[in-house]
Order: structure tokens, then C-alpha cells, then sequence
């Protein structure tokens, strides 16, 4: 079996990814191993300095990424929004927005495809498209879920020889209807350290955690001293 035939398997196996997520298909806390299967993807930042790295996926959306602009002006935090295309093309205000106050932003593919049900052509494609309004080497695959065969043209797609997959440390879990807001916030509290690139959602289905977890982590992170990064 080579590596391709190996990625498939394991891609396709939602049983395994059940077990080894013990009794969840993710991982709130990327395992070392994981990180060392894609070494090429940007997991966390390398530093003992005090920085973590919040990352907004989904949006822009109309109510959940004015509030988090809000709150990470207070802190003067800055942060990464891998943004949908076709949600950049319906709220384009909103997106200016997001650069003007100094944030990242990165490419989360036009329609957010599943790379692993989606075929190359196709899913590169709608990064391509993706690309023509969202101006970043960044990209982030929707679900995590990224073929080798793809994560090569990504670069191609980009249009960006500095193109960066960009994975992460700690999922909050605010997507996962089985968690209470509570959860997620400890998610994030427990597992998270300097370097740690943390994941959240500025979407209709994430907000209800997001709105209670988000400045808890802000509060919690500013008292131990850390500081807000964007990618
Ligand atoms: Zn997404």
C-alpha cells in the first residue's frame, strides 16, 4: 500500500476516527503524531513567547463576526478569519471591515467543499474562485479535510509560492451541538499554551458558545499575560 492508498483509507474510515477521537470523529487537542503525518502543514507556532493564535472560520457572517471584531478591539487582539467565498461575496462590507482593523483573513474555499468527497479538479477550482476575493497565501481546508493530492496544487490555486495550509493546535468545539458553551470554553483554557493556533467558528450555528467563550478567553488569556496574534 503506498501513501496515497494509506490516506485514503484512513480518510474514509470514520469508524477509526471515531476511536482513536475517543468517541469523537476530531480531536480538541491535535496529537503530536497527527502533526508529524503533515509536517508541511502549519499546526501551532514554534516560540516560547506568550502568543496565541485565534482563528474565525465560515464567516464573514452578519451578526457573529461584527461581535468578535468588537470584542478583540477591546483587548487590541488581532486575529485570522478564513473566510468563505461565497460569504465574502454577500457581505462585503463586512469583510473590509475585518482587514481595516488589521486581522488576517485566508481562504476557506468558495462553498466550503470537503475535500475528502470532493474530486481535485473540482475543489481546486473553488479555491481558485475563492481566490479572486480573498487576496491571502493562507488556507485553511473546510473540516480539516485536505487529500496530499490536493495540498500539492494548493500553491497553483493560490496563485502564492508562499502559500501556508493552515491546520491547528485546539479545536474550541463550538460547532459540536453535543457540547455546552461551558465545554468549549474549557477546551480552549485547558489545552491551549504559547504557539497554540486555536480554532472558532464566526457562524449562525457556532455563535450561541462563541458569544459566551470568546470573552471569557480573552479575559482569561490578557490575565495570564499572553498576547493576541493574527497568521
Ligand atoms: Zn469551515
Amino acid at each position: 500500500m503506498n501513501f496515497q492508498q494509506a490516506e485514503n483509507k484512513w480518510n474514509k474510515n470514520p469508524f477509526l476516527l471515531k476511536v482513536i477521537g475517543m468517541g469523537k470523529s476530531y480531536f480538541v487537542k491535535t496529537p503530536w503524531w497527527l502533526k508529524k503525518i503533515y509536517p508541511k502543514r502549519l499546526w501551532s507556532i514554534d516560540s516560547v513567547e506568550k502568543n496565541i493564535y485565534l482563528t474565525f472560520d465560515d464567516g464573514p457572517h452578519p451578526v457573529a463576526t461584527p461581535f468578535v471584531l468588537g470584542e478583540l478591539k477591546k483587548y487590541d487582539a488581532k486575529a485570522t478569519f478564513f473566510c468563505i467565498g461565497k460569504n465574502v461575496v454577500a457581505f462585503p462590507a463586512i469583510y473590509k471591515q475585518i482587514i481595516e482593523e488589521g486581522h488576517s483573513i485566508g481562504n476557506h474555499t468558495q462553498q466550503h467543499l470537503n475535500g475528502w468527497k470532493t474530486d481535485d479538479n473540482t475543489y481546486l477550482n473553488d479555491i481558485e474562485i475563492a481566490a479572486k476575493h480573498i487576496k491571502s497565501n493562507l488556507f485553511r481546508p473546510p473540516y480539516g479535510r485536505l487529500r496530499s493530492s490536493q495540498a500539492k496544487k494548493i500553491p497553483a490555486s493560490l496563485n502564492s509560492t508562499t502559500s501556508k495550509i493552515v491546520m491547528w493546535d485546539v479545536l474550541s468545539g463550538d460547532f459540536d451541538q453535543t457540547l455546552s458553551k461551558e465545554d468549549c470554553l474549557k477546551n480552549v483554557v485547558n489545552k491551549s499554551k504559547e504557539g497554540s493556533i486555536i480554532v472558532f467558528h464566526d457562524s449562525e450555528k457556532s455563535f450561541s458558545k462563541l458569544a459566551y467563550a470568546l470573552p471569557l478567553i480573552l479575559k482569561e488569556f490578557s490575565k495570564k499575560e499572553f498576547r493576541f496574534k493574527s497568521l
